[in-house]
């Protein structure tokens, strides 16, 4: 059986329980554990396909095609493993399966009651997590804060599970210490609250992770550990950190793993950090930089900029980077802003590279259009992802084959024979508003051209990549934007899809109708963008 390892936060939400999650899991995998981590967002959305990606952040999607939260994400990334549909769920997901099990009589007549059937459903997806995949542990991130009512029934599920299980089964909670600037002390009574507020949920913290700006001192940890009830050694201290990779080192040092499994009787199979120390050197040490723009637009909030829209993009050009010993300067370039104002367009001189990522809607289209023309006459390297692969499309076809009108159907719906159309299964999908979790989602086969760039980074034939989209390559358009010098290098043979383009006579100019940056990890960095680095060091030094 599975130990179980629950990490529910603490204070405020954004401080790190992904992170710690999957640092969490990553140290007890390098001591030789099979591990694997769940994540559990209490939404009423079924999955996360639905939620605008400015509130709640990049939709990450799995080789199963589930579309979930980008902290499935981190779990990939830090266990360099695809994860799977049941490692997610959401409130919404847990009640339909409920309800459908009533539907068909599954509940054999009995009064169907939230608690404890909808906890009992969150623990059976649990328990079979960790059975299907065989796992020495399984992480539990439960999104949200402790005292909201919108987790409370996962930790009530939690809270069962350590009455069935109760030597192996852990709680952590991932709290947040403010420094105010005026009095200049860290202060507990935050971490205290929320350590209370678990307890009225009939948990008590095995562990207390204290996120802060700086490492808890002595006194801190002495505090917490007697009014939240547990050892010193189980008050953990979690500073900022320049890159979250560096939080498995830091926890080990902390002792948590040693910790952990003395709760559980466990002994390490074996430790062996050594590569990941090494991925953390390669990220500290001193090196040249490059400088890659991203023109996008789920980044403005108000007078914020956030960046969760688009992690998995950033984090792939920061692994490419480090695979090429670059240090990764990555900057937002807001779409709109070169629409019209062609002086804007100057500032892409100052990048190295360029990627539009994936979007959707009709908004800042033409601003994007606008800098892939640029990237395309001025050698700038350009990477497309996805929309960035569709728009490139647009652009060769209004700018070098003539077709003035070229557009996609998903921002003009009257067209005729756009170059951009929407998927044939897409049509009554979206004429019956059946929107939820139906693009064409998750890993599908690509065979790449010999010859070209892509086959080039790949070094094989034949590739899976993941997709989200409901447009593609519109194929009545193939052979006059062939013969104008558009390269199609890879296919999808059984359905006849254009899956990449590429353009010759420039240093890198590639688009692809896939999410490559979903499948980059930092041990194991997507090649294609390590090729969009290497163009882009090139250009540098132009
Ligand atoms: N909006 C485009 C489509 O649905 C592109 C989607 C994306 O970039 N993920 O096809």
């Amino acid at each position: 059986m599975s130990n179980y390892i629950f990490v529910a936060g603490g204070v405020m939400s954004s401080v790190g329980k992904g992170a710690s999650t999957a640092s969490i899991a990553k140290m007890l995998e390098s001591r030789g554990f099979k591990t694997t981590a769940v994540k559990i967002d209490p939404y009423i959305n079924v999955d996360a396909g639905t939620m605008n990606p400015i509130e709640h952040g990049e939709v990450f999607v799995t080789d199963d095609g589930t579309e979930c939260d980008q902290d499935i994400g981190n779990y990939e990334r830090f266990l360099n493993q695809d994860i799977g549909s049941d490692n997610y769920m959401t409130t919404g997901g847990v009640y339909l399966s409920v309800i459908q099990k009533e539907r068909n009589l599954g509940f054999d007549g009995k009064c169907v009651e939230v608690v404890p059937d909808i906890p009992n459903e969150v623990i059976s997806r649990i328990k079979k997590v960790g059975k299907n995949t065989k796992s020495d542990f399984v992480l539990i991130e439960i999104g949200g804060t402790v005292g909201e009512y919108q987790n409370q029934l996962f930790l009530e599920a939690a809270r069962m599970m350590k009455l069935q299980h109760p030597k192996k089964t852990l709680f952590v909670l991932v709290t947040y210490l403010p420094t105010i600037k005026t009095i200049g002390e860290m202060k507990t009574k935050p971490t205290q609250t929320s350590a209370r507020l678990l307890n009225e949920a009939g948990i008590q913290a095995d562990f207390i992770l204290g996120r802060a700006s700086v490492p808890l001192d002595e006194p801190r940890k002495r505090k917490i550990s007697i009014f939240c009830n547990l050892d010193q050694k189980d008050v953990i201290s979690a500073p900022d950190v320049d890159s979250i990779y560096e939080i498995p080192l830091n926890f080990e040092k902390e002792g948590l793993g040693g910790r952990i499994l003395k709760k559980l009787n466990l002994k390490s199979k074996k430790k062996n950090f050594e590569e990941w120390e090494n991925l953390v050197a390669t990220i500290k040490k001193e090196k040249p930089s490059v400088k890659i723009g991203i023109v996008g637009k789920y980044f403005e909030s108000g007078e914020f900029s956030l960046t969760d829209a688009y992690i998995s993009v950033i984090e792939a050009v920061k692994h490419a980077c480090w695979a090429n010993n670059r240090e990764p300067v990555i900057e937002w370039l807001s779409a709109q802003k070169f629409e019209n104002n062609d002086e804007y367009l100057e500032k892409i001189k100052g990048y190295d590279g360029i990627i539009v990522p994936g979007g959707f809607g009709v908004r800042g289209i033409e601003g994007k259009i606008k800098v892939i023309k640029y990237c395309r006459e001025n050698k700038v390297p350009y990477f497309g992802l996805c929309l960035g692969m569709q728009l490139a499309t647009i652009e060769f076809a209004r700018n070098v084959c003539g077709i003035k009108e070229a557009t996609s159907r998903e921002f003009d719906s009257s067209i005729k024979d756009p170059v951009i159309d929407i998927m044939e299964e897409q049509k009554s999908l979206l004429k019956n508003k059946d929107y939820g979790g139906t693009m064409r989602l998750g890993s599908w086969e690509c065979s790449i051209k010999q010859g070209t760039k892509s086959f080039k980074a790949y070094g094989k034939e034949t590739i899976q990549e993941r997709h989200r989209h409901r447009y593609e390559f519109n194929n009545n358009h193939r052979k006059i934007l062939e013969k104008n010098g558009l390269v199609l290098a890879g296919l999808n043979n059984t359905k006849d899809l254009v899956e990449i383009i590429e353009l010759k006579n420039h240093p890198f100019f590639v688009g692809v109708q896939f999410h490559p940056e979903l499948k980059s990890r930092p041990l194991a960095p997507h090649p294609l963008f390590v090729e969009f680095i290497k163009a882009s060091i090139a250009n540098a030094h132009l």
